[in-house]
């Protein structure tokens, strides 16, 4: 059974999230400090956390910051909760490192979607063979991404985006194809995280190995191998 543990300061919306998805067949355990949440997760093993943003003492974004410094929590896939709509731009401008979000007030057959999508990721990665690419080498049992020998810290979202469009090598990605593969949704009016996403990616694949992703203008994205 995957277990998740849930960080919500909020008692209703703490035992919403706890008791749904429990119903769904996870083993769930909710904390209501990230203090709290931080320390039991290092006291037994996990597949999934859940951080809400706004908590009292250390925040959401926080301790997710905290929890990748430490390369055993690297590839915890961790799902940030958000209050506001007018937080997304500071929810992907930050690259806090959570692998996905949601805004409240949500759906819980959407959070329980999202929760299977990222762990049917990690299994995905436990199986996968290494792939290169020119000077970038891509190990998706580690999720891990060198640029030569040096190791690129990708959020997850960047690495899902550069492994899809690797995937596709050569071949015209629409922008819709990515938001649907990727971020598994309808992003209608939210498509500038991709623009956001793919600016980053190619600050860290870096300037000198451009262009790596070519931009299609109108349609989206190709991954070139030169
Ligand atoms: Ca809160």
């Amino acid at each position: 059974m995957k277990r998740i543990y849930v960080v919500e300061d909020e008692e209703n919306i703490r035992e919403l999230i706890k008791i749904a998805l429990q119903g769904f067949g996870f083993e769930v355990q909710a904390f209501e400090t990230a203090e709290e949440g931080m320390d039991a997760m290092r006291k037994s093993k996990l597949n999934l956390m859940i951080f809400d943003w706004m908590l009292p003492g250390m925040d959401g974004t926080d301790a997710i910051r905290e929890i990748r410094k430490s390369t055993a929590y690297r590839h915890l896939p961790i799902l940030l909760l958000t209050a506001k709509d007018k937080e997304i731009d500071k929810v992907i401008g930050l690259d806090n490192g959570a692998d996905d979000y949601m805004i409240k007030p949500f759906g819980v057959l959407e959070l329980c979607a999202r929760i299977r999508s990222l762990l049917r990721r990690v299994e995905e990665d436990e199986s996968g063979e290494e792939k290169a690419f020119g000077t970038i080498r891509l190990c998706p049992n580690t999720r891990e991404i060198y640029k030569r020998e040096e190791r690129l810290e990708l959020t997850y979202k960047e690495y899902e985006l550069l492994l899809y469009l690797m995937e596709h090598e050569t071949k015209v990605v629409t922008r819709e194809e990515l938001l649907n593969q990727i971020w598994g949704y309808d992003y209608t009016g939210e498509s500038r995280t991709l623009d956001i996403h793919i600016r980053t990616l190619r600050q860290k694949i870096g300037e000198e190995n451009q262009p790596f992703i070519k931009t299609v203008r109108g349609v989206g994205y190709r991954f070139v191998n030169e």
